[in-house]
């Protein structure tokens, strides 16, 4: 970082603080300290500062002062402590492909963790990689020994620390719960510019406060990921359903069943017909077409195509070309992931179905069974019950501010509202904004009480993660 770069970024703060706080800020670096020297690059420039303060669902909009591109750990610590001693606000973001502005920070700090992806291997079955680091870079390192991640989402451009703030679910998640259940030890930066190393035997509660926090107690720079075997191939068959009770069904069936993936996916079709169907994937040596498995019969579905089979790395990347190419595209993803109890979700989802406005700009629905029992992180909620299913509605509107991008996110308020009702939980990265009132509503009481505990122990001076209004505030 150049002499420049420090007196730009001390004259963006000084503007961000503004009136008083600017006062007491300016009387501190005059008595002492100098802005940090960074190794890695602070971007003030109208680009960064606007791509900060945007995210996947382009409907929040927070302009922070300045965007820092570290370079190394040490430039986290040095951002959050000098962050601290100025009263800003400090959101990390991984690729920002949250909805509501979650990793943003208006006025404030943005430290963008994509250059911190490097990774490295711990022993044979667990690798360690840092918050930038994409999915797809980590399961493809694991590859090389043919090790495999217990669970990974969907789209494999998701940031490790970011998905790891929240919960990470995927086609494997019915057997195996959240990537957060798998995670054997972090490195995070605290509120108070600490680097605390944490696992289940070492600072326990940093560690179950870090995972699935959304970044409210500290910001996960490394990750010690459990790995096990990576299949060969997997032979995947779509099954085709008349009737949405069967499709939940037979999911709930294959639950315990010898198979590999899960997913059932809802499109939409013309006329206002839904096409409904489920991908079930087992593995294979990459010997397609062997006896016809015994997990199928008793299942109620319609028709089937031809089982394919797709090595395990096409079958895992199989998302990544469509959304490289929908990044490109600016239009708004108002989406919204949400999970649901059992007895609510059939009947919620035939009302979306069946709804002009709420089934408005989905190009696919994303349906798979969770069995709570096999979930263990406490801040990746669930509803009660032993049995939900999470339900993402991937939406995609016309432009920013149209109509149409109002009424998705009006149909999204009023379907968490009525999911609230019915005892369900947002997925938070890809959920409306929620009030504190919400967020409380979404710990219960006691997990609320430890979350708010923590947050006070490590995050004293309420500067991390403004953008998800977890403890109220004005989300700057
Ligand atoms: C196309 C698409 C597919 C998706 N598929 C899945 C899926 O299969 N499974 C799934 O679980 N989710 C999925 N998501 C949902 C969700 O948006 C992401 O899980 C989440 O936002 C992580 O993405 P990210 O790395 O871009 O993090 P961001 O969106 O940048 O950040 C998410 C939140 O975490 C915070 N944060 C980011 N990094 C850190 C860190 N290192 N330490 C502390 N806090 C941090 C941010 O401040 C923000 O509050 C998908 C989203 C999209 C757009």
């Amino acid at each position: 970082m150049t002499t420049h770069d420090r007196r730009a970024f001390l004259a963006l703060v000084l503007g961000a603080l503004g009136g008083r706080a600017a006062g007491q800020a300016q009387r501190g670096a005059g008595a002492s300290p100098a802005p940090p020297r960074f190794e890695g690059q602070l971007a003030s420039t109208a680009r960064h500062l606007r791509a900060a303060a945007d995210d996947w669902g382009r409907a929040v909009h927070r302009m922070p002062a300045a965007v820092l591109r570290p370079r190394t750990v040490g430039d986290v610590v040095r951002a959050v402590a000098y962050a601290r001693e100025r009263g800003l606000k400090v959101a990390m973001r991984g690729q920002g492909h949250c909805v509501s502005g979650q990793a943003q920070a208006a006025g404030g700090l943005v430290i963008d963790s994509s250059p911190l992806n490097h990774g490295a291997w711990h022993g044979t079955r667990a690798l360690d990689a840092q918050a930038g680091a994409l999915w797809r870079d980590v399961a493809s390192r694991a590859l090389t020994a043919r090790r495999a991640l217990p669970v990974l989402t969907d789209a494999l451009v998701l940031s490790v620390g970011g998905t790891l703030s929240a919960g990470g679910t995927g086609d494997t998640s019915y057997r195996a719960g959240a990537q957060v259940d798998h995670v054997l030890e972090l490195d995070v930066v605290t509120g108070t510019g600490a680097l605390e190393t944490c696992s289940p035997d070492r600072n326990r509660e940093l560690f179950e406060m870090a995972l699935g926090g959304m970044g409210q107690c500290g910001l996960i720079v490394r990750a010690r990921l459990r790995l096990v075997e990576a299949p060969h191939s997997v032979e995947l068959r779509r099954l085709a359903y008349a009737d949405l009770g069967r499709l939940l069904a037979d999911q709930v069936a294959l639950c315990d069943a010898p198979i590999a993936t899960l997913e059932g996916q809802i499109t939409p079709e013309e006329g206002g017909r839904w096409s409904l169907s489920l991908l079930v994937g087992a593995v294979t040596r990459g010997d397609a077409g062997g006896a016809r498995p015994g997990w199928l019969s008793g299942l109620g579905f319609a028709g089937e195509d031809a089982p394919a089979s797709a090595r395990f790395w096409d079958h895992i990347d199989r998302r990544t070309k469509r959304l490289w190419a929908s990044r490109l595209e600016p239009r708004p993803h108002p989406s919204l992931a949400m999970v649901l109890p059992e007895p609510a979700a059939a009947g919620l989802l035939a009302d979306i179905m069946s709804s002009a406005s709420d089934r408005a700009g989905i190009w696919r629905i994303e349906v798979f069974p969770m069995v709570r029992e096999r979930f263990v992180a406490p801040l990746h909620r669930l509803p009660e019950g032993p049995l939900s299913f999470t339900v993402r509605l991937q939406r995609e509107a016309s432009a920013e501010g149209a109509p149409d991008h109002h009424a998705m996110l009006e149909s999204n308020r009023r379907l968490a509202a009525r999911m609230r009702a019915a005892g369900g939980k947002v997925y938070p990265p890809f959920a409306p904004e929620q009030s504190p009132e919400d967020w409380r509503e979404h710990y219960g009481p006691d997990l609320w009480a430890r979350l708010a505990a923590a947050k006070a122990r490590f995050d004293p001076d309420g500067l991390l993660t403004p953008g998800p209004g977890v403890f109220g505030g004005s989300r700057t």
